[in-house]
């Protein structure tokens, strides 16, 4: 009885396998380490006394896949694994319709081949587009403003089909909002490749010394206080979500799609002031145009989580702050 985890030595997978192996799963990782390390494996493995199955197989490599489940008795699949850069996908679309869609594709073929139907999705809150009003419950509609966003509605839909083609498969489709923070341990964090799009790590880098100052993205939406709006959740609450949606898929729910936020929103400004207060560090900042592409406010409605699952984000955002920089200040370059 094992549990499959795609994209586990990324960012939220490995801060997920470490909740799963201290909750007493037996686990298999399948990466092709595209944008992780698997040092952070080793000390999930480390922080935890427990070991997992690491295999370094990209999910292009059917067979590869295929032998794996041959190989291991696995009951779902938690799918991570997929390219999650905005601005890469608008320069390199095919690479991402590619390695998301038939990364997705062929896992999906594997799994029926050998009779596994559980399987937890990573969606995005990027699939709500601009949203007509807040907060954002799971019927409201979707779009897609870039191919990042594109690969995650199209999957949504795949998965979908699939359940209605066979009711035997139980299909969570997550749809995160903006995850940040770390595990309280400082050893395990995100690591982005080259200069961080996001907001958070782009923060950890000024505070460290690798960043001079940071851009905030426009001063002139319709908020409070002109910056937008975002509903950051701490990771390990994140991972922490995927371990209800074990236990649901356990009760055969068929397929069913839930919003993993905290319902909260914070601005950019507020954002910055609250990782100051909480860190000690001061960020120098200044005001740049509004990054194309960008929505003023988006938070969840995350009650159907809770509701449904008994899964609530527990962590606010000096914690997401305190446990960023945490991790920052103890790996400055990373893994
Ligand atoms: P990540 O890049 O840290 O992790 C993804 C992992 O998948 C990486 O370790 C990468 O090496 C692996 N991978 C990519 N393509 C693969 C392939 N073809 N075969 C095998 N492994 C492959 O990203 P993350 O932040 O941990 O995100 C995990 C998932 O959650 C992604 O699907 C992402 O789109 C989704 N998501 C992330 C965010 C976010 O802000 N971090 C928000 C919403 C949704
Ligand atoms: N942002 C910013 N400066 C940065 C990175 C991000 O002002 O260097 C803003 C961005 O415009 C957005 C918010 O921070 O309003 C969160 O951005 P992020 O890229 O982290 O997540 P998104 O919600 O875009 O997926």
């Amino acid at each position: 009885m094992e549990i499959l985890v795609t994209g586990g030595a990324g960012y939220i997978g490995c801060h997920t396998c470490l909740e799963l192996l201290q909750a007493g799963y037996d686990l298999v990782v399948v990466d092709n380490l595209s944008n992780s390390k698997q040092a952070s494996l080793a000390r999930v493995e480390r922080l935890t006394g427990k070991s997992l199955t690491f295999y370094p197989i990209d999910l292009l490599d059917k067979a590869a896949l295929s032998s794996v489940f041959a190989r291991h008795t696995i009951t779902a699949v938690i799918h991570f694994a997929g390219l999650k850069s905005v601005n890469e996908s608008v320069a390199v679309p095919l690479l991402y319709y590619q390695n998301n869609l038939t990364g997705t594709i062929n896992l999906c073929q594997v799994m029926q081949q050998h009779n596994v139907k559980n399987l937890v999705f990573s969606s995005s809150a990027t699939v709500y587009g601009e949203p007509a009003s807040l907060p954002i419950t799971e019927d409201f509609p979707r779009s897609a403003v870039n191919p990042y966003g594109r690969t995650k509605l199209i999957i949504e839909d795949i998965l979908m089909d699939l359940h209605h083609a066979d009711a035997a498969w139980n299909i969570i489709l997550l749809r995160y909002f903006n995850p940040v923070g770390a595990h309280t341990s400082g050893q395990i964090g995100e690591d982005p490749n080259g200069i961080p799009n996001n907001l958070m790590p782009f923060i950890t880098q000024v505070a460290v010394g690798r960043l001079p100052e940071l851009a905030v993205f426009g001063n002139d939406y319709h908020t409070p206080d002109g910056t937008a709006v975002r509903d950051y959740i701490h990771v390990v609450d994140l991972a922490q979500g995927h371990l209800a949606a074990l236990a649901k898929l356990a009760q055969q729910p068929g397929a069913a799609i839930y919003n993993l936020g905290t319902g909260r929103g914070y601005s950019v400004l507020e954002v910055i002031h609250a990782f100051e207060q909480a860190t000690g560090q001061k960020i120098p900042y200044r005001q740049a145009p509004r990054r194309p592409g960008d929505v003023a406010s988006v938070y969840a409605d995350a009650s159907k989580a809770f509701q449904e699952m008994g899964w609530r984000a527990q962590k606010g955002i000096s914690e997401m702050c305190r446990d960023a920089w945490n991790w920052q200040s103890h790996n400055p370059n990373g893994y």
